[in-house]
């Protein structure tokens, strides 16, 4: 019933009609944490500009990061980058076709290698995303919150799948909690599995998937300095790794408790760059929303005083001129303060 829903509503999607391996796992990789209508541009200007895996390997770490900007989670394009560069010189430029060898690949967890290895090889394993998750546990009146369901919905979903197209059945899985079985106000009248839905028929789809409580997002608060000389400004890069890693950004950082914004400048300054600041004027304050999270950023127009430039802190550090910082990656919450800085005049 959930594949004839499927191919009757054909959902249309650059990436679907695409049978070419590193098409499919570039899309199941940005359409994880992202939405779908978020992903179609993204996808279609990366594989103009980085068709295959050759040329994703071949590509600078910053132009990767770029193509990137704006879809969040940036460990996955590191990680897609990386992937890339070990198929090239592991596996002679081609994907690995069986789940065990592609998962081994960095960034390729269990949802990726399901997705990919039935979508592309016709491997008959179920994809567990939110959708998934959320499709199978009403249709069960599952009791337990996800993850520790995990291995129930695993042997539905085994059970249920068919051998013949796995790809198109979780495909149509995907679909289906798209668009019908949504987080809230589910379409469950003109739901094809209707009939088999356990939380349907009692009446207790609102119940389902059981969640845990969610903490509220903490708010952090962070100083960053613009620090101006010869018409350029001075930024910094993130360690690769941790979050937003690789990314260039204006050099700053937490502030600690009983800290103004712009002590905090001076001191992280001199941690992470080894120089010395003055700060001459505020800016403004900028507030972005991460998933777990949102950041408030007081940003602080500095002058340079003194000090040997070096990366003490951060991987790496240049001097832009404003113009320059466009064709580099930035978090979004740095991008909040590229109007006000273009303005400026040197100091
Ligand atoms: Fe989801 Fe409703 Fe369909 Fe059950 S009947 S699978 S709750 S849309």
């Amino acid at each position: 019933d959930i594949l004839n829903w499927y191919y009757k509503n054909n959902y249309e999607f650059p990436w679907r009609n695409n049978s070419d391996p590193y098409a499919i796992w570039l899309s199941e990789v940005m359409l994880q944490q992202t939405q779908t209508s978020t992903v179609i541009p993204f996808y279609n200007r990366w594989l103009a500009r980085l068709p295959d895996i050759q040329s994703v390997a071949k590509s600078h770490i910053d132009i990767i990061l770029k193509m990137w900007e704006g879809l969040g989670y940036y460990n996955r394009a590191r990680n897609f980058h990386t992937a890339c560069k070990i198929i090239i010189k592991k596996h002679n430029g081609k994907m690995p076709r069986d789940l065990s060898t592609f998962s081994t690949l960095p960034g390729v967890g269990p949802y990726i290698a399901s997705a990919v290895m039935s979508i592309a090889f016709n491997v008959p394993v179920p994809a567990i995303d939110g959708n998934a998750v959320r499709v199978s546990s009403r249709i069960n009146s599952v009791n337990i919150p996800f993850p520790k369901s995990k291995q129930i919905i695993n042997s539905y979903l085994e059970n249920l799948i068919d051998v013949e197209h796995p790809g198109d059945f979780n495909q149509a899985i995907m679909d289906l909690g798209r668009e019908l079985c949504t987080p809230t106000h589910p379409s469950c009248q003109t739901c094809p599995v209707q009939n088999y839905c356990s939380s349907f028929v009692d009446n207790t789809v609102d119940k389902y998937p059981i969640r845990l409580k969610k903490q509220p997002a903490p708010n952090l608060k962070v100083a960053v300095g613009i620090i101006w000389k010869n018409n350029k400004i001075l930024i910094s890069r993130r360690k690769d790794g941790g979050f937003l890693g690789g990314l260039w950004e204006f050099p700053g950082g937490k502030i600690k408790q009983g800290e103004s914004g712009s002590e905090c400048v001076v001191r992280e300054l001199l941690e992470e760059l080894n120089v010395l600041v003055h700060p001459i004027s505020h800016i403004k304050n900028v507030r972005h929303s991460y998933t777990h999270f949102s950041i408030t950023m007081e940003a602080y127009k500095c002058q340079y005083k003194s000090g040997e430039i070096k990366a003490v802190g951060c991987a790496d550090f240049r001097w832009v001129h404003p113009q320059e910082m466009k064709q580099l990656a930035f978090p979004r919450a740095s991008h909040k303060l590229f109007d006000s800085i273009e303005g400026f005049v040197s100091i």
